[in-house]
């Protein structure tokens, strides 16, 4: 099996730098239109210029593929919109969205400023919103689409001095959850990518020997995995260094307590029981659980 892209149109978000940069032009490589959205700040947001985005547009016109420059801030609502407006009107649909732009503003909990904690949200959370929601009726009408949410480790399993960034990657995972959902039926499928990667978010972090390691273009396979015509939906890939996994979010089987036990000290009694991951399982609507913990508890009083 050989994955293209041939006829496809793309966006993907940030790609003027580190990630988003290779995501584009692996996604070009195989024969994708891509739109190269940037609008080339700095680490922490601040700034703005059209350069980024072009200069990786140069690159792939001469790799003989084809693109355009958006130098749009993802914050921005009306400027996604219309940016994907123009690339309606250029190219006739939207196939692939990788919402990939991030920015950092760290801090401990302690000196966080609030308008740094809305920054960093705003730009993850909502930017990922606001081009998804720029692309989402045209992705119904096509019957297709494929999206991926770009998370972080931090989000899924915390990082000190993160608390802004960290909420905000974990909310992708909510986002990612319900458009699964909601877009099914549509034949759009939509996934989360928790990377690892040497990019300016991180080369003050690790010693020259790990970053060498961890090049973004060896990400990039799984993004185009993520976003290919096979590609699964709803599942949270993790990708760095040349390694791939997957994060799945489990719940315990769970025990019920009757009204004697249902008491602050009875949840301590059991929280060994309520905890063990033997018969734990992955749900896949919110209201499979109330149903499991109905049965549960009709099971227990004997009117099931
Ligand atoms: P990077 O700083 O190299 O690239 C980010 C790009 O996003 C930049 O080109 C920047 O101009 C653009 N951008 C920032 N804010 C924007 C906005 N409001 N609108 C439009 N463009 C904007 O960073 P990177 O390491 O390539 O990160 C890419 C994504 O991967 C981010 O979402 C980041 O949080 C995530 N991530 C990276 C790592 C890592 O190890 N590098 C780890 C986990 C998650």
């Amino acid at each position: 099996m050989t994955i293209r892209f041939d006829g496809r149109v793309a966006i993907v978000t940030g790609a003027g730098a580190g990630l988003g940069r290779s995501h584009a032009l692996g996604l070009a490589e195989r024969g994708a239109k891509v739109a190269v959205l940037d609008m080339g700040g700095a680490l922490d947001g601040s700034g703005g210029s059209a350069t980024a985005a072009e200069q990786v547009v140069a690159e792939i016109e001469a790799a003989g593929g084809e693109a355009m420059a958006c130098a749009v801030d993802v914050t921005d609502f009306a400027a996604v919109t219309a940016a994907v407006g123009e690339v309606l009107a250029r190219w006739g649909r939207v196939d692939i969205l990788v919402n990939n732009a991030g920015i950092l503003r760290d801090r401990t909990f302690a000196k966080m400023e609030m308008d740094d904690f809305r920054k960093v949200v705003e730009v993850h959370l909502m930017g990922s919103v606001h081009c998804t929601k720029a692309v989402w009726d045209t992705m119904r009408q096509q019957n297709y689409g494929r999206i991926v949410f770009t998370s972080s480790s931090s989000g899924l399993y915390g990082n000190f001095g993160q608390s802004n960034y960290g909420a905000a990657k974990a909310a992708m995972v909510g986002l990612m959850n319900v458009l699964h959902l909601e877009g099914r039926k549509h034949d759009i499928r939509v996934n989360t990518l928790a990377p690892t990667a040497a990019t300016r978010m991180t080369e003050q972090l690790m010693s020259p020997e790990a970053l060498e390691l961890l090049r973004p273009e060896f990400i990039t396979p799984g993004v185009l995995y993520l976003v290919s015509d096979v590609a699964p939906s709803r599942t949270i890939l993790g990708a760095g260094a040349g390694v791939f996994a997957q994060t799945v979010i489990t719940e315990t089987e769970g025990v019920y307590l009757d009204e004697a036990q249902r008491t602050p000290e009875g949840v301590a009694a059991h929280f060994a029981a309520i905890s063990d991951p033997a018969n734990e399982s992955v749900l896949t609507e919110a209201f499979h659980q109330t149903d499991k913990f109905v049965r549960m508890a009709a099971k227990h009083k004997g009117v099931d």
